[in-house]
């Protein structure tokens, strides 16, 4: 009854979270940790504070934006 190889604790997840879903995972955290330009103040310093809100820390310009989640 020994069906399960030595794959350790990655071994069933990585097979079915594939590639292609830690890509996207990987481009959705980068747009999520690349800094936003603040549209008042021009400030590369606008965070995302919730679902599609965004907030720039230098003049606490809040605006909505583009929500980077995913399956959206
Ligand atoms: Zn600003």
């Amino acid at each position: 009854m020994t069906s399960t190889k030595k794959v350790g604790s990655t071994g069933r997840f990585g097979v079915r979270y594939g590639l292609t879903i830690r890509q996207k995972v990987l481009a959705v955290e980068k747009k999520q940790k690349a800094k936003t330009e603040c549209s008042k103040c021009s400030k590369k310093a606008v965070r995302r504070v919730s679902k599609g809100v965004w907030l720039c820390s230098k003049c606490g310009h809040k605006f909505a934006g583009r929500a980077f989640y995913l399956g959206e």
